[in-house]
């Protein structure tokens, strides 16, 4: 196999593995358990939201653990119903579902959503975000990094942006991290969401940050776990999982870009100088370091997939929440609606263990399969 979907999920690294095993094992107490067997737990839990605050440059009490950076997402934006005389949201086209699909829903509870486009190179123009700010908007969500085109937003202008016209700001940083530094001390968000599973953690564990003073209210009401900001039994073995993870990603992160980079560009301009008919989508030189989102015109995204499932090759044509709809992708329907682009696109997203070999046999299967198709 040769799997080219790490902005889809990432496989669980041995050393994480490893960390977890004691606490699928033989250390299964309740954290909140009144005796030392479970009560113990207390502080290894503490240990991973240290690791994991490092890996931001936060406070360690600034993080709530969730159980994914859907719940994450929601739960930053809800944070707005602490301030009831504001009902307004600014978000962007290209944010994932678990933003977009959460402000439709609270458009319904009669919030106002204003929807920032973006132009063919998936960039927003900072002015039309000066402009949509108004002193009715409650929160402002805008992602790091999309997850189809690895184009980066201007997060810490956006960030500064927001504080001087007294929005609060959430940023949806789950494809940026482990691929480019995270510190929020020096942008002025207010909450932050991560994902375990995109940078080698388990599936099923995600991350808050919450700026000390930002208005939080509980998006899961329960017991008195997270400070009393996330009922529910922590799941010790995803935290640990978690926490090992966050210290691994920042160990890694210097050399990320120069392992990862010359294998995309080596892919990217592979297919876009030896294949006709071939786009990229997505800023050139304004993207994370292992993203190549391709559009092959006149050919079918599922078509090319499936030949390239055929050979072994896990590539996708969008995220992998929609991937079971019929739905073209919003992202590059945002970035080029006249065009079929968005039907006819393949995303490859490189991981630190994938090698130049990969890269040959991936640049093979593509011309191969794409002159079968065309013919
Ligand atoms: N935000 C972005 C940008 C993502 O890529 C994803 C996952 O694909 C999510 C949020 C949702 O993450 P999770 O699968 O942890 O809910």
């Amino acid at each position: 196999m040769i799997y080219l979907d790490h902005n889809a999920t990432t496989p669980v690294l041995p050393e994480v593995l490893e960390a977890m095993m004691p606490y699928l094992t033989t250390e299964w107490g309740n954290p909140s358990s009144a005796y030392k067997f479970g009560a113990k737990l207390k502080s290894v839990i503490e240990t991973a939201r240290e690791q994991v605050a490092e890996l931001i440059g936060a406070h360690s009490t600034d993080i709530i653990f969730t159980s994914c950076a859907t719940e994450s997402n929601n739960a930053a934006i809800a944070a707005l119903k602490a301030n009831p005389d504001k009902r307004h949201i600014v978000t962007s086209s290209v944010e994932h579902s678990s933003v977009l699909n959460y402000c439709r829903a609270l458009e319904k509870e009669g919030y106002r959503v204003t929807c920032l486009p973006v132009d063919r190179d998936g960039l927003l123009k900072l002015s039309d975000l000066e402009t949509a700010i108004t002193d009715q908007t409650a929160v402002v969500s805008l992602m790091w990094a999309n997850n189809e085109t690895g184009v980066l937003f201007p997060v810490e202008r956006i960030a500064e942006i927001c504080r001087s016209r007294g929005a609060l700001y959430h940023c949806d940083a789950v494809q940026a991290a482990g691929k480019v530094e995270i510190d929020v001390r020096k942008m002025a968000v207010d909450y932050l969401s991560l994902t375990g599973h995109k940078f080698h953690a388990p599936k099923g564990i995600g991350v808050l940050y919450v700026r000390r003073k930002a208005p939080f209210l509980p998006f899961i009401y329960g017991g008195h776990q997270e400070r009393h900001r996330r009922g529910g039994t922590e799941s010790v073995p995803l935290i640990v999982g978690l926490g090992k993870a966050a210290e691994l990603a920042r160990k890694h992160l210097p050399d990320y870009e120069k392992k990862v980079r010359p294998l995309r560009d080596k892919l990217e301009e592979g297919i876009l100088s030896s294949i006709p008919d071939t786009e990229l989508n997505g800023h050139k030189s304004q993207r994370l370091a292992n993203t190549a989102n391709i559009t092959f015109h006149g050919i079918e995204s599922e078509a090319l997939l499936m030949l390239l499932d055929k050979e072994g090759i896990c590539a996708s044509s969008g995220s992998a929440c929609l991937a079971d709809s019929d739905e073209p992708s919003h992202v590059i329907k945002a970035m080029k609606p006249a065009s079929a682009a968005s039907r006819q696109m393949i995303r490859f997203s490189l991981g630190e263990q994938n090698s130049q070999t990969d890269v040959g046999c991936t640049l093979g299967a593509v011309a191969h399969a794409t002159t079968s198709l065309r013919d």
